[in-house]
C-alpha cells in the first residue's frame, strides 16, 4: 500500500457521498447532483433504490460507472388500480388543484403516498398514485466522491448526518 493509496471499498456501513444524473431511456434528464453537493448515504440502509445500491456495493472511491437500473429494481412496475377518480371534495377547500400537481395523502393503511392530479373533469379529479418514475427504467451516470465508517447514531438512524446528508 503507497502512502496516500486509499483501499476503501463500498461495503454496508459505510457513509458514501456520491455525484449522480439520472436520465430516462427518452433521454429525460430527471434529476442530477452536478452543480450542488453530492448525495450522502449510507450504504445497505436502503436509503437509495436497489438496483443502485446493489451496483454501488464494492467500488472504490474516484470510480464513475453507469447503473442500469431496471423498474423491479427500481421504483417498481406500474399499477393500474392505483390511479383512481376522487370526488374534488376529497382535497381541502383551500386546495388550487391543476394538472401535474403532485401531493402527500395516506393510504389506508396509513402510509404516506405521492399522488399526481391527470385529469380534471366537473367534481371529478383523477390522481395516479404510482410513483412518477414507477415502470421506467432508470439510467444513473454515478461518480463515487467518498466512503468513510459511519458513527454509532448514523447506523442507529439509518441514514447519514453531516454534508449532503440530513441535517437534525
Ligand atoms: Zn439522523
Amino acid at each position: 500500500m503507497l502512502p496516500g493509496m486509499s483501499s476503501e471499498t463500498i461495503t454496508a456501513g459505510k457513509v458514501v457521498t456520491i455525484h449522480y444524473t439520472l436520465t430516462l431511456d427518452d433521454g429525460q434528464t430527471v434529476d442530477t447532483s452536478k452543480g450542488g453537493d453530492p448525495l450522502a448515504y449510507l450504504h445497505g440502509a436502503e436509503n437509495i433504490v436497489p438496483g443502485l445500491e446493489k451496483q454501488l456495493d464494492g467500488k472504490p472511491v474516484g470510480s464513475s460507472f453507469d447503473a442500469v437500473v431496471t423498474p423491479e429494481d427500481g421504483y417498481g412496475e406500474r399499477i393500474p388500480d392505483a390511479v383512481q377518480q376522487v370526488n374534488k371534495s376529497a382535497f381541502p377547500d383551500d386546495a388550487e388543484l391543476a394538472i401535474d400537481m403532485q401531493f402527500q395523502a395516506q393510504d389506508e393503511a396509513g402510509n404516506t403516498v405521492m399522488g399526481t392530479i391527470t385529469a380534471m373533469e366537473g367534481e371529478t379529479v383523477t390522481v395516479d398514485f404510482n410513483h412518477p418514475l414507477a415502470g421506467k427504467t432508470l439510467n444513473f451516470a454515478i461518480e463515487v466522491k467518498g466512503i468513510r465508517d459511519a458513527s454509532d447514531e448514523e447506523q442507529q438512524h439509518g441514514h447519514p448526518h453531516g454534508p449532503g446528508g440530513h441535517a437534525h
